[in-house]
């Protein structure tokens, strides 16, 4: 049996790619050091996969985002310098970024401002085909203009046309022997109009003299059989995130010799396999398989080798290049007999059962999801408590993350500085952000989050049954990394995780402060999750951790929480006819954190820019009392989404844009707002940011909100 594999991580064991490329960032490393670098970079991934697989793509690198190297590639954007190709990854001409499927990724959005297109084949600035010449990684170019923004209508069917045209002579020109083609936007949930020009246009992939690799991942194909009738010499399909979908295709499927690249281990999670159960479920496939992994294994760090797992862990887990070894011994289980013995060992061994937990979960009624009484009557209730003025402001949670915080932070954690220094240099810091906020004269304050690196990995650190990695990083975009945490065991709370801090804050000031947490969603969706038990009793369980911490902010005194759910609609499945199976244990794992909350405390959430207008009625059924979304990107066009449902809750729409360091002006603030006026009471009406401040600079932070504070001002005295 044959082995492939794509998608390897570019970041490298020790983030060498990120060290790169901020480095030229910085003129710390000069253009040719750059692109040598990134050779090495290249290097070392085709030498792993060596070892493992027997074939795998080529061309696969770069310097920020494939979308928009194709986009280069074909003439979308004209680049003559390296300077030009970063302009448009972080300047002044960034292309906006968009989460790519329901990953964590993000890409580059292509955008065709609304023209006909026009596609030449350039040379980029930097050609990462320039080497390739076996099997070569391009998107497809469906996938690309699906994905791209501005693109009309009524001219997508001729671009698709062109498009595939160009690749066509772009493949045949540079003698490419075989082409890998990435097309995951083949598994959304496409018209009939799009599967019929689908198979009329891809029929021109017969005058390619190279043989055509199509991929699809991260979930089914509805019309698999279609794929299997192009002039392409061979499909890859996710076995794994199809719910059997493809399977029960495949098995009425006559592939004609065809080659099938069946993805049969994860890409996106990190569960271990075991070998010999792939090896039998392969076999049932036919004739013509190669194994492969279900989805681009750049989701996953590098190798379990360097983090700093506990061995019971360690034992249950693959990460990219134990994906390669899967696939390796799967291919060769009779050789390797033993080792494969060996890989699965830990499989079996039982590890974080919580026996309280579960039966918690278990003992959870539908009432334990309601939150009594309804919102008209607790508003009132809260009005009285909070005596807050009309169009009361208040921020998302952070405040800086100084050079100074991450300094003392890393100290901490190397055990230079005890336990009660940091503490108190964290008490420090959040009696300055009080003091500031009493000084701006903001209505409902935070305590910063300073003793949070990030939101989803604070807490995993605080929970049981999480466990952190320390070294496995992940690209979410460009350069910029994060680390998933592992949700491997039941989940429950040891002692409470953000009361001190909080509490703390709310001793300084007589105004509420928001208490601070990140809802179960969220940490589900920046997490790898368990699969053992069913994803909604791992919502359960966080969500009753949270539910024991906002109970615990009552009784210290704090009279609002925030629950942040910044990934509800992210995580949304790429199927819409699964949407209401996910928004309903979403939903119900959010309420269950607020359910038994006394009647005069205020319950916010957040959500980052989100595409609204669809999940209205599932947002709504949340119950909180009041929500902050990211509206300035828009220019307040969120808007729209509110006016078709009767939206009886409060609302901040976020009026300044935090990604960039722009201080706007009360006039320019107003505009937003005075948009939403037309759609919102203005009792129901919050002034806030979009999003958290915490990669501003206190210099910026400062003059905005004082102009945040100022514009709520002038609205209520008007
Ligand atoms: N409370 C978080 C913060 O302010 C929210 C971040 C987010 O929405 N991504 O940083
Ligand atoms: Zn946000």
């Amino acid at each position: 049996m044959k082995t492939y594999a794509y998608g390897f991580p570019r970041i490298g064991k020790q983030r060498e790619f990120k060290k790169l490329v901020e480095g030229y960032w910085s003129k710390r490393v000069s253009e040719e050091e750059l692109f040598s670098g990134i050779g090495e970079i290249e290097r070392k991934r085709e030498k792993t996969y060596r070892k493992y697989v027997d074939a795998f793509p080529e061309g696969e690198m770069t310097l920020y985002d494939p979308m928009l190297d194709t986009a280069i590639t074909f003439g979308v954007y004209k680049v003559g310098s390296l300077n030009d190709y970063f302009e448009l990854c972080r300047g002044k001409r960034a292309l906006e970024m968009t989460k790519w499927f329901n990953t964590n990724y993000h890409y580059l959005v292509p955008d065709f401002e609304e023209r006909v297109p026009n596609f030449s084949i350039e040379k980029p600035i930097w050609d990462r085909h320039e080497k390739a010449k076996k099997n070569v990684y391009l998107i497809g170019p469906f996938t690309f203009l699906k994905l791209s923004k501005g693109l009309k209508r009524e001219f997508f069917e001729g671009a698709l046309k062109e498009l595939t045209g160009l690749y066509i002579e772009y493949m045949n020109s540079k003698n490419f022997l075989s082409v890998h083609l990435d097309d995951p936007a083949l598994v959304l949930e496409l018209s009939k109009e799009d599967w019929k020009l689908i198979e009329e246009v891809y029929q021109v992939f017969s005058y390619a003299k190279c043989s055509v690799n199509l991929f699809t991942y991260y979930d089914s194909v509805d019309r698999l059989e279609l794929l299997f009738n192009l002039p392409v010499d061979g499909i890859g399909i996710d076995l794994v995130h199809d719910r059997g979908e493809n399977l029960k295709q495949l098995e009425k499927i006559d592939r004609e010799g065809k080659i099938l690249y069946a993805g049969i281990v994860d890409g996106r999670n990190v569960w271990r396999v075991n070998p010999f159960k792939i090896r039998s479920f392969v076999e049932k496939l036919g004739e013509n398989i190669v194994l492969t992994n279900a989805a681009p294994l750049f989701h996953l760090p590098v190798s379990i080798e360097s983090s700093s797992l506990p061995d019971e862990l360690k034992a249950k887990i693959s990460f990219a290049e134990e994906r390669l070894k899967e696939l390796n011994l799967t291919a060769n289980i009779e050789e390797r007999e033993s080792e494969v013995k060996e890989w699965i060992k830990g499989l079996t061994l039982p590890f974080g059962r919580n026996e309280e937990v579960r039966k918690r979960v278990s003992l959870l009624k539908e009432d334990d999801f309601e939150r009594k009484p309804s919102y008209e009557e607790r508003v009132k209730v809260q009005k009285e408590v909070l005596k807050l003025p009309l169009f009361p402001t208040t921020t998302i949670g952070s405040f800086p993350q100084t050079e100074e915080i991450r300094r003392i932070r890393l100290l901490y954690r190397k055990g230079l500085l005890s336990k009660e220094d940091y503490e108190t240099f964290i008490r420090g810091e959040i009696s300055k952000a009080i003091q500031i906020q009493e000084d701006l004269g903001l209505d409902v304050l935070v305590h910063g989050e300073f003793e949070r690196t990030d939101m989803v990995e604070f807490f995993a650190e605080k929970l049981e049954g999480i466990a952190t990695t320390g070294n496995g990083w992940v690209i979410s975009y460009g350069t910029r990394c994060y680390r998933p945490p592992i949700i491997y065991g039941d989940v429950s709370r040891r002692a409470p995780m953000t009361i001190k801090e909080v509490s703390f804050a709310q001793s300084l000031t007589e105004k509420p402060v928001k208490g601070m947490l990140t809802g179960p969603v969220t940490i589900i969706s920046w997490s790898y999750v368990r699969e053992d038990i069913p994803i909604r009793e791992v919502a359960y369980q966080i969500a009753l951790a949270l539910k024991d911490e906002i109970e615990d902010y009552e009784k210290t005194g704090i009279k609002v929480v925030q629950i942040d759910e910044p990934a509800i609609r992210e995580r949304a499945p790429i199927k819409k006819r699964l949407w209401n199976e996910y928004f309903e244990w979403a939903i119900k794992s959010f309420r269950l954190c607020h359910s038994s909350v006394k009647p005069e405390t205020q319950i916010h959430t957040h959500m980052c820019y989100s595409e609204f207008s669809e999940i209205m009625d599932y947002i709504l059924d949340m119950d909180f009392d009041v929500i902050s979304i990211e509206a300035s990107r828009s220019k307040g066009d969120i808007i729209k989404a509110f006016e078709e449902v009767n939206f009886n809750r409060q609302i901040g729409l976020g009026v300044w844009d935090i990604h960039s360091p722009y201080i706007p002006s009360v006039d320019e603030m107003r505009e937003i707002v005075d948009r939403a006026l037309r759609v919102i009471p203005k009792e129901n009406f919050w002034i806030n940011p979009d999003c958290g401040l915490k990669t501003r600079r206190w210099e910026e932070v400062i003059p905005a909100l004082r102009n945040l504070v100022t514009l709520a001002r002038n609205l209520r005295s008007n």
